[in-house]
């Protein structure tokens, strides 16, 4: 119904999340009646997206160019101190806070049904490697308040005390069932400086 090139935008579009067939249309169509320069310069930002943004190979945040990301180039961060996260946009999150200058680590989800396979899904392996190899004296578990993210939390104390490390999760005001990446930053900053040891 549609020409072969808008139809395959449509349907790129309705792959992403909350987006029906019906709304991908209408982005299609929106971009079509744009000026050709703007909609070049939109393929060209998502070609540079594609080929240049990458995970860091340490913490697996968000890393550009450099195999490793800006947090993790500063070597002005506090290397003792390691902020587990589920994902980059937490991270984002937390450092909007300003009350936090230690290191992060993104483990890309949490532990919702404890299977092996859930658990190697993780990059809870490479959390364990950094504890061993690196400085880390806290390990600062900020996964979501929800049943799974504080079952993830139980099983990376269980695993991490063994290491010698002491293991905290945010404290109390994170609101029960929220999520880290929509919370204000005065109640994430109180949740740090409130964190308790597990
Ligand atoms: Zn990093």
């Amino acid at each position: 119904m549609f020409p072969k090139n808008f139809q395959k935008l449509i349907n790129h579009f309705s792959d992403l999340p909350s987006i029906g067939p019906k709304q991908a249309e209408r982005l299609v169509l929106y971009l079509f009646k744009q000026s050709r320069e703007k909609t070049e310069d939109f393929a060209q930002d998502l070609h540079d997206f594609a080929t240049e943004v990458r995970f860091c190979e340490r913490c697996f945040h968000l890393a550009e160019e450099d195999n490793f990301c800006a947090i993790c180039r500063n070597t002005k961060r506090d290397q003792t101190k390691i902020c587990v996260t589920e994902d980059p946009l937490d991270v984002i999150s937390i450092e909007k806070t300003n009350s936090y200058q230690g290191l992060y680590h993104v483990l890309g989800g949490n532990l919702s049904v404890m299977s092996p396979e859930e658990i190697k899904r993780l990059k809870i392996d490479e959390l364990i490697a950094r504890v061993k190899k690196e400085k880390t004296q806290e390990v600062i578990v900020a996964t979501n308040p929800t049943t799974d993210g504080d079952t993830t939390a139980l099983y990376l104390a269980r695993t991490l005390k063994p290491l010698g490390v002491k293991v905290f999760r945010l404290g109390r005001g994170m609101p029960t069932g929220g999520d880290i990446e929509y919370a204000d930053g005065i109640t994430l900053s109180s949740a740090l400086e409130g964190r308790k040891e597990m």
